[in-house]
């Protein structure tokens, strides 16, 4: 569920998406003008907004351009045919998505989806894949190979920590402030004792890593082992 912003000024197709969005179970407010629109935009922050390109006081195209000044909400435009090229120059002004009326409300909820997801609106519940390793944050499953891996709370959340950060070389200090909510650093030896308990489920040690990799008076990267660099013990 997200809060969805309508701003169209036909009243029938406003009050269809309100209701239809509502029976979906969204948060939906909505705006019949381009003022009033953009102010809602600023004033509430939803999570999404549906913005119609033909609107009687303010055009579309300048609103997106006033709201990207100064927000990154997510925008999917709504059109009347998709071979406007207004929906080219709305999307050169930032807009995300668009749909052409008339439209499902399972489309549109797609790419609203897929608009939410891109933008990182719910990237936390993303699912990470690194190699053969699937880390999926909504059910805390982890995968290596087709096999799914018995991990405690805190392996898991170590590890998709590392998975978030993958690629990267992330000290101990940033893992005890973030995965153990330790800012102040006095226990990177137990991080070092998860990690040792990590890599034996990952099937792997220090000596002969896999995925986990020790970047000595650094910190740890987690990496494919194919994309791991070959200098690193
Ligand atoms: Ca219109």
């Amino acid at each position: 569920m997200a809060h969805v912003l309508v701003i169209e000024d036909d009243p029938s197709i406003r009050s269809s998406l309100v209701r239809s969005l509502g029976d979906r179970g969204h948060a939906v407010s909505s705006a019949r003008a381009g003022l009033d629109g953009l102010q809602q935009a600023l004033a509430d922050d939803p999570d999404v907004v549906l913005l119609d390109l033909g609107l009687p006081d303010l055009d579309g195209h300048s609103l997106l351009t006033m709201l990207r000044a100064v927000r990154q909400t997510p925008v999917i435009v709504v059109t009347a045919r998709d071979d406007d090229p207004s929906v080219v120059r709305a999307l050169d002004a930032g807009a995300d998505d668009y749909v052409v009326k008339p439209f499902g409300m399972d489309q549109l909820e797609a790419r609203m989806r897929a608009v939410l997801r891109r933008t990182g609106s719910d990237a936390g519940e993303a699912v990470l894949e690194v190699g053969e390793l699937t880390i999926d944050p909504a059910s805390r499953e982890v995968v290596l190979r087709g096999e799914q891996l018995e991990l405690s709370r805190r392996e898991f959340d170590l590890l998709h920590y590392l998975a978030q950060h993958a690629g990267e070389v992330v000290s101990k200090r940033d893992v005890l402030a973030d995965v153990w909510n330790q800012p102040y650093g006095g226990g990177e030896r137990t991080v070092d004792v998860h990690l040792s308990w990590l890599r034996r489920k990952l099937g792997e040690s220090a000596a002969h890593p896999g995925y986990l990799h020790s970047v000595r008076g650094v910190g740890i990267r987690l990496a494919a082992p194919a994309d791991a660099s070959p200098d690193e013990g």
